[in-house]
């Protein structure tokens, strides 16, 4: 006889629904990678009947009365984060009706569909017909989410992605930001425009810019055993801890965006490999949030890969795959990497320039949720930002504007503020990092990378969801979420 009951069979409940996850998982990675045309709708059609059992699962009306009564039941510190976390899924779950998801995913996909070929015609008014519906719909979503969980509309969608973040904290953050980015940025165009960088010369074989990136997903061991490198429009970290599915793509004209492409998925790679095994299946060894995931993947590509030390990792093995060239010296290379210039595509952008287009996302979706602006208002607060934060022109441009990015067809509202504050959390690691270990970056020049894996698998992945977010931030940095490291890292790094 167990001392907790109404636990054991939660756990089991949980259990049941992770094997699903685990499928969903693997045939969304084939949906993204290798599936034959022919195949397209009875797949989607099969993971709209999954989804929906899942959710059927996650709602079941025995789990109210479980979950109140393991509340009662003597349980350990994991077990009670991990019923934290159980109780968590199910107020999101249950705050929805199934017939508003249902309505909701439809618009969501008619309005992707269209802007496939709406985007490249730069046809904005065509668009924001089926935007508006998927407003609509998302705005009906974040007030049953804001009565079930006493926050705000936009609040109640962030918490899906980012919880316990308040937009109040978002604004103090990224106000911060705001307020020295724009200096910054000139200041950095100043310095690098007296700079000369080579271009790295092509074609670059695809075959040898695989080989290449598979050969630094093992510098940043990665475990082949569980998982695999394999090419999607867009690149994405899928599967499951013990089947880690990661793509890139590559351009035969050049090399950069594939290579850094694939340190960035290796970090989130790496944290999902490194979940704690031993609780699998459980809410508590989920991932703690989407920008903790962004600040793995971010310490990979900019606090560890676009590194000066690690330049002296990356230049030999350019010459050994991609063959000798006056562009493949460590110092050039760090060129290659760090150069800024603002431009209109987000997942273009420099790591300086790049938060603009996250504070300008976040400030319009974020009114739009509240109902305090409409769709047919977003193109004027684009361009306004655009020119304030990068000095560029978006007027008339709604191609490379405000219809680029898929999170608001798909109704990802509340996501776009993950990125930054993982840039943020990224740096904060970087910084403590940095005070135990004086000589990081020579470990670093020489290959020794344990000093930063062991680190972040220590207090990061290892932790999981067993502390709330800004616990975790605490206990492994010693204070909460600061963006002067962000600030101090560009500057050391662009102005240094
Ligand atoms: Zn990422």
């Amino acid at each position: 006889v167990t001392a907790h009951p109404s636990y054991d069979q939660l756990s089991a409940a949980f259990l049941r629904m992770y094997r699903f996850e685990h499928l969903q998982a693997i045939a969304m990675w084939d949906h993204a990678t290798y599936i034959p045309p022919g195949g397209n709708d009875a797949r989607s059609a099969a993971m709209g009947e999954l989804a929906a059992h899942l959710h059927r699962l996650r709602t079941a009306p025995e789990l109210a009365p479980l979950l109140a009564s393991a509340a009662t039941e003597a349980l350990d510190e994991l077990a009670r984060a991990n019923l934290r976390e159980m109780q968590r899924v199910h107020r999101h779950a249950t705050a929805l009706p199934d017939a508003l998801v249902h309505e909701a995913t439809i618009a969501g996909a008619r309005c992707e569909h269209a802007w496939r070929t709406q985007r490249p015609a730069n046809d904005w008014a065509g668009f924001a017909v089926n935007l508006k519906e998927v407003v609509r719909l998302t705005r009906r979503q974040a007030e049953l989410l804001s009565d079930q969980l006493g926050l705000s509309k936009y609040d109640a969608l962030m918490d899906r992605f980012e919880p316990g973040m308040r937009s109040a904290e978002v604004d103090r953050l990224f106000g911060a930001v705001k307020s020295w980015l724009p200096e910054l940025i000139r200041k950095v165009r100043a310095r690098q425009a007296k700079q000369t960088v080579i271009a790295a010369n092509g074609p670059f074989p695809l075959a040898a810019q695989k080989a290449l990136c598979e050969r630094v997903m093992k510098l940043l061991q990665f475990d082949f055993d569980g998982g695999r490198l394999d090419v999607s429009t867009h690149p994405f970290t899928g599967g499951v801890p013990e089947d880690v599915r990661l793509t890139t793509r590559y351009s035969a004209d050049q090399f950069e965006n594939s290579l850094m492409g694939t340190i960035h998925e290796t970090g989130h790679a790496r944290y999902e490999q490194h979940r704690p095994r031993a609780w699998l299946g459980q809410p508590v060894s989920e991932a703690r949030s989407m920008a903790i995931h962004e600040s793995q993947s971010l310490s990979f590509e900019m606090q560890l890969g676009r590194s000066r030390a690690f330049m002296q990792l990356l230049a030999p093995l350019l010459r050994e795959y991609l063959g000798a060239q006056p562009a493949f010296e460590p110092d050039n290379v760090f060129g290659l990497y760090t150069r800024v210039r603002p431009g209109f595509i987000r997942v273009d952008a420099d790591e300086v320039t790049y938060p603009a287009h996250v504070i300008l996302r976040y400030e319009i979706e974020r009114l739009l949720i509240e109902g305090e602006c409409e769709v047919d208002d977003i193109p004027a607060l684009w361009d306004e930002q655009m020119m304030k934060l990068l000095e560029v022109d978006t007027r008339g441009n709604y191609k490379d504007g405000p219809m680029q990015d898929i999170h608001w067809t798909d109704g990802a509202y509340g996501y776009f503020p993950c990125y930054t504050l993982g840039a943020m959390y990224a740096a904060q690691w970087f910084a403590t990092i940095r005070t135990q270990r004086a000589a990081l970056d020579s470990e670093i020049a020489r290959g020794e990378l344990s000093g930063v894996l062991d680190w972040l698998q220590a207090n990061i992945w290892e932790n999981a969801s067993r502390f709330e977010t800004d616990e975790l931030t605490r206990r492994a940095s010693g204070g909460p979420l600061d963006p002067a490291h962000f600030k101090a890292h560009l500057e050391a790094r662009y102005l240094g």
